[in-house]
């Protein structure tokens, strides 16, 4: 038999009719995978927070329907439909002249487009809040720092990591870390772009 992945106990939850075409809460989605979990290893060290965002955001093969967010901020499953990707609105001319502009390589983590391995072209203004598939509107991410990227604006790109930093810091008692990194800080507040 086959050893079941810590994902296929969150797709079971959505497999369950009981939670088909009705609300639940992340804490309900959390604590029943948890439950299941627990029952089938011992243990209830499975972390479920990211991943209904992530099935509304990219779907998933094994999803036989579509999650959706409410307007409540909680979560529905409706089974049977089918996930739509959206299409990235640059066109291919456009990702060309991009990629060409950023020599093929990640802008990020500077690493480079190879046959196996293409670099994706992705809005710095994201489309959700109105940004265009234009040349002046592209960057070149690797998927994985894509993934990172995906909806944030300008002035949260990279928040997060410089607060994690900073708690690191903290623990260090690194002073000139910490007076860095508050400082950056400060710069993310002071702008409050989105
Ligand atoms: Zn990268």
């Amino acid at each position: 038999m086959k050893i079941k992945s810590k994902k296929d106990y969150m797709i079971d939850f959505f497999k369950d009719k009981k939670n088909h075409n009705r609300e639940f809460t992340l804490s309900e989605y959390d604590s029943e995978v948890k439950k299941a979990f627990e029952a089938a290893t011992g243990t209830n060290k499975i972390y479920t927070n990211r991943t209904p965002r992530n099935l509304i955001r990219y779907g998933d093969p094994e999803l036989d329907g579509i999650l959706k967010r409410t307007k409540r901020g909680n979560y529905i499953f409706h089974p049977g439909e089918k996930f739509v990707i959206k299409k990235s609105p640059f066109s291919d001319a456009i990702k060309k002249k991009i990629k060409k502009r950023d020599k093929y390589t990640c802008q990020w983590c500077g690493k480079k487009e190879t046959k196996l391995d293409i670099l994706a072209v992705d809005h710095l203004e994201p489309e959700a809040s109105g940004g265009k598939g234009v040349y002046e509107n592209g960057i070149t991410l690797c998927n994985v720092c894509n993934n990172r990227k995906k909806n944030l604006k300008i002035s949260s790109f990279g928040l997060n990591m410089f607060k994690k930093y900073l708690e690191k810091s903290k623990i260090n008692e690194d002073k000139k870390g910490i007076k860095f990194l508050e400082d950056i800080i400060k710069v993310y507040n002071k702008h409050k772009l989105s």
